[in-house]
């Protein structure tokens, strides 16, 4: 059950997220001199589990899916990440978007490590009595491998709040007692935290605010194009809106809206709720989205999905800070284009940690028994949020590099120093 490391698949250099991902690892493990040994164990993932999953399809049809659960560290606490649901799911994709799930707590200093799951299935043509089927047959399969004290999956691309309601579900029949702390990103109801839901978008706002800071820029002054009105997107935009920033520009993948007096968020929520698309919105220009990510602005935020910025746009981009709200939007290449241009970029492993700190929290109140109030919640991750970003910047200012880099050389020393505490049980 528990597979060797695949080879990466290098068709597409740039685009592949496991080389980008060790792009930076590289960097980072340059600059802070980390020898070989240490480099090989924080680099591989500690288990990669593949299972399939044989499913009575609603035609009477056998089906069997593959599914992977990566733990790439387990150092620092439990292995958290979410799990995606998607066709063309990869292990090198599930491996790299673990791995950065360990930085990225490394870098919000929460006690976990870094996991993610897939499964290779169409959700578009299931029904939810195939996708329950499948989940509570992944969950059944992974009930040794994922638990409260050992790997906490949460909702990822295709995959929600039900989902994780029926993990927590199966993986409770099987313990015979209610085990809430096993997942994230579960409803309320079933022991989800309150701010949950805004989490990552508020955390891009906490740590945009700071780098307006930096520049002694003023929120009233400060011009914002994002790409994406999903749930970081939209929330994003909402919040930076009722900070005062003006939503100049809402990027989707099927059109583009410029007002330079500011969009209404909350209407245009309202318009693509009831249309199903931003288009057609009375209150902005439409423009080609192609050109929109071009924009002059003071934040971009992408927040739709990687590889956006990549070596053959990035000498186009005219935003003064770059806040990566999607994971891995900016292609390794595409960094030092952007460092050559001065933009201050926040890097996905810090600006959309919000996401990751109130499960953190989640899973604290229901190993506690005792929920929080939602003013608690957004305080906590305010906290976390500003001092991730003061250390990561910092870093960058005593060492003299980019934040990505920062934040990687962060991480990784956090993981080391636990790796080299706990030593190497042989
Ligand atoms: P979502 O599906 O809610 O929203 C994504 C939005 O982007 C959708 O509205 C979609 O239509 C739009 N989109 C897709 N392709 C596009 C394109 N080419 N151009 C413009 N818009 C496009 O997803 P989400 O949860 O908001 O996640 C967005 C990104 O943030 C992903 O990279 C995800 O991994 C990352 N992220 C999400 C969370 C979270 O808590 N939701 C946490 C950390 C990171």
């Amino acid at each position: 059950m528990i597979a060797e490391a695949a080879p990466v698949s290098t068709h597409d250099k740039e685009f592949n997220p496991w080389l980008a991902a060790e792009a930076r690892f590289n960097e980072a493990a340059r600059r802070l001199e980390l020898d070989e040994g240490m480099q090989k164990v924080l680099r591989t993932p500690a288990m990669e589990v593949t299972v399939h999953i044989p499913v009575q399809l609603d035609d009477g049809r056998l089906e069997v899916f593959t599914g992977y659960r990566v733990q790439h560290s387990i150092a620092r606490g439990p292995a958290k990440g979410g799990i995606r649901y998607a066709p063309d799911v990869t292990i090198d994709e599930v491996r790299a978007l673990a791995s950065w799930m360990t930085w990225k707590c490394a870098v919000a200093n929460i006690p976990f490590g870094g996991g993610k799951g897939g499964v290779i299935c169409d959700p578009s043509v299931l029904s939810e009595t195939e996708l329950e089927k499948i989940t509570r047959r992944y969950t059944a399969e992974l009930v040794d491998v994922i638990g409260p004290e050992r790997d906490v999956p949460a909702p990822d691309m295709n995959t929600n709040e039900q989902t994780m309601a029926w993990i927590m579900d199966t993986y409770s029949m099987h313990k015979r007692t209610t085990v809430t702390a096993v997942v994230t990103g579960k409803p309320f109801q079933l022991g989800g935290s309150r701010g949950r839901v805004e989490a990552t978008g508020r955390g891009c706002l906490f740590v945009t605010l700071q780098a307006l800071r930096r520049f002694h820029m003023e929120p009233a002054d400060t011009r914002v194009v994002v790409q994406g009105f999903g749930n970081v997107g939209g929330m994003a935009s909402k919040l930076m809106r009722a900070a005062g920033m003006k939503i100049v520009c809402v990027i989707e993948w099927d059109g583009a809206l410029y007002n330079p007096h500011g969009i209404d968020i909350t209407a245009l929520a309202q318009h693509r709720k009831e249309a199903g698309t931003i288009r057609d919105f009375p209150d902005a220009e439409a423009i080609d989205p192609k050109d929109a990510l071009f924009l002059e602005c003071d934040v971009l935020l992408p927040a739709a999905k990687e590889n956006q910025i990549h070596s053959q746009n990035a000498g186009h981009i005219r935003a003064k800070i770059l806040c990566e709200g999607a994971n891995g939007p900016t292609t390794a290449e595409a960094d030092r284009i952007l460092e050559d241009r001065k933009v201050f970029v926040i890097p996905d492993i810090l600006a959309n940690g919000g996401g990751v700190t109130v499960s953190y929290f989640e899973w604290v109140q229901d190993r506690q028994g005792y929920f929080w109030n939602e003013g608690l919640v957004n305080g906590r991750l305010e906290e976390i949020m500003v001092n991730s970003f003061k250390d990561v910047t910092s870093l960058a200012d005593h060492h003299g590099v980019h934040n990505r880099t920062a934040a990687y050389m962060l991480a990784l020393d956090r993981v080391a120093f636990a790796v080299k505490l706990r030593g190497i049980y042989a």
